[in-house]
C-alpha cells in the first residue's frame, strides 16, 4: 500500500489581508505551508505540492516535487493525480494548503476509513442554528444531517483519478468529484482545530491554537556496534584515528555517527539507517557516514524541527576517545550545521568485561533530542 497526500497551494486567495497569499503568510515563525507539509509528513510515503507558478522559487525549499495548478481547484487536483499515475499509489489524501493544523487523528481516521470505503473525509456537524437572509432573518434552515466538510479527503487512487477524468468542469471540492461519478464517501470525525485560514482573524486564532500545544519536544536513541578487521585506523565521529585494527563494515564503519544518525531518525520515528540506504544497495556500498549524517538532519529540517542537542559515547578500551574529543564534535557539527555547545561526545571503557572489554569490536551509544516551537 503506497499512499500520497497532495497539498492543494495553488490558490491566490488575499482575502487573508496581506500581500502574500495565505499559504504563504508567516504563522508562528513559519510559513503556514510548512506546517500543513509537517502536518502530514510520516503519514504518508509521498508528498506532492500543487502551487501557482509565480510560488516556484520560494516553493522549492521544501524539497517536495512540485506540480503547478490549473485554471480551477479540480484541475489543479487532476495536475497532481496525473503526475501521480505512474509511480504505484494505491491511495491518495488530498490536502488544502490553508489548512495548517492538521491533526494526526484526523488523517489516521481517514487513512482507517479507506480500509473498508472507497473513499473518506473528516467533517464536523453543523451545531449552530441556520439561518436565510441579507440584512434581516427571513427564514431558518433544518441543520439536520449538515456537515461542514474538511481535509483531508482520501480516495482508492484509481477510482478518484478516472473521477477526475471523467469530470468537467469547477467542483467545491473531491468528494463532489467522486459522488459524481458514484463513489460512496464515508464521513469521519474532523477537528475544530482544523480550521482552513481563509480571514485575517483566522492566523489570530491558528496562533493561539499553536501556543496552546506547546513545544513538540522530541528523543531518539541509537546503537551500533562494528567488528575490529586488520587496519590501522578507524573512523569515529568523522575523525580520522590512528589503531592497530580497523573496523569492519560497509561503509567506512564510523559507529559514534551511524548511533548518532539513528537516534536522529529515531526522534523522527523515522526507521533507521538501514531503512533510508538499504546495505543491499551497490550504490550504499562504502559510502561515507556523513551522507547518512547529512540524510537525517534534512529531514529533521523538513518536519520543522531543530536539534536541541544529542549526546555519542563510544565504548571501547582502545584506542582512546579523549585527545580526539573536540575534533569529533566539532567534526559533527560541520556535518550537522549545528553549534558545537549542543554537540557532545564522550567516551567510556566496559571494565574489560565482554566484547568491547575483550576488544573485538567497538559499540556506541547516542541520543537526540529535537524540538519544534
Ligand atoms: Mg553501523
Amino acid at each position: 500500500m503506497t499512499t500520497a497526500a497532495i497539498i492543494v497551494a495553488a490558490g491566490r486567495g488575499t482575502r487573508a489581508g496581506g500581500d502574500l497569499p495565505k499559504q504563504w503568510q508567516m504563522l508562528s515563525g513559519m510559513p503556514v505551508l510548512a506546517h500543513t507539509i509537517a502536518a502530514l509528513q510520516g503519514q504518508v510515503d509521498l508528498l506532492v505540492l500543487v502551487i501557482n507558478p509565480a510560488d516556484r522559487a520560494r516553493a522549492e525549499d521544501f524539497g517536495l516535487p512540485l506540480v503547478e495548478g490549473g485554471e480551477t481547484r479540480a484541475q489543479s487536483v487532476r495536475n497532481a493525480l496525473e503526475w501521480l499515475a505512474d509511480k504505484g499509489i494505491t491511495r491518495v489524501l488530498v490536502h488544502d494548503g490553508a489548512r495548517p493544523l492538521l491533526p494526526r487523528a484526523v488523517t489516521a481516521r481517514v487513512l482507517a476509513a479507506l480500509e473498508d470505503h472507497p473513499a473518506a473525509a473528516p467533517a464536523l456537524p453543523v451545531t449552530d442554528a441556520l439561518w436565510r437572509g441579507a440584512e434581516r432573518v427571513e427564514g431558518t434552515a433544518d441543520r439536520t444531517g449538515l456537515w461542514r466538510a474538511q481535509t483531508p479527503q482520501g480516495f482508492r487512487f484509481d477510482a478518484i483519478l478516472a473521477a477526475h477524468r471523467a469530470h468537467a468542469g469547477e467542483a467545491a471540492d473531491d468528494v463532489e468529484v467522486a459522488r459524481a461519478a458514484g463513489l460512496a464517501v464515508a464521513i469521519v470525525a474532523g477537528d475544530e482545530d482544523n480550521l482552513k485560514l481563509t480571514f485575517p482573524g483566522d492566523f489570530a486564532r491558528a496562533e493561539a491554537i499553536l501556543k496552546g500545544r506547546g513545544m513538540d519536544i522530541r528523543l531518539g536513541n541509537g546503537f551500533d556496534v562494528h567488528a575490529f578487521a586488520p587496519g590501522d585506523h578507524v573512523w569515529l565521529c568523522g575523525v580520522k584515528v590512528a589503531h592497530s585494527s580497523a573496523l569492519l563494515g560497509h561503509s567506512d564503519a564510523d559507529v559514534g555517527m551511524h548511533a548518532l544518525t539513528d537516534a536522529i531518525y529515531g526522534a523522527l520515528a523515522e526507521g533507521d539507517i538501514g531503512v533510508h540506504f538499504p546495505p543491499s544497495d551497490p550504490q550504499w556500498k562504502g559510502a561515507e557516514s556523513h551522507i547518512f549524517l547529512r540524510h537525517a538532519m534534512g529531514r529533521v529540517a523538513a518536519r520543522g524541527f531543530v536539534l536541541a542537542n544529542c549526546d555519542v559515547t563510544l565504548i571501547c578500551e582502545r584506542p582512546k576517545i579523549g585527545p580526539h574529543q573536540g575534533a569529533m564534535r566539532a567534526a559533527l557539527g560541520a556535518i550537522m550545521g549545528v553549534d558545537v555547545d549542543r554537540i557532545s561526545v564522550k567516551a567510556t571503557t566496559s571494565e574489560r568485561l565482554g566484547f568491547t572489554g575483550r576488544e573485538e569490536g567497538i559499540a556506541a551509544m547516542a541520543t537526540a533530542a529535537l524540538v519544534r516551537a
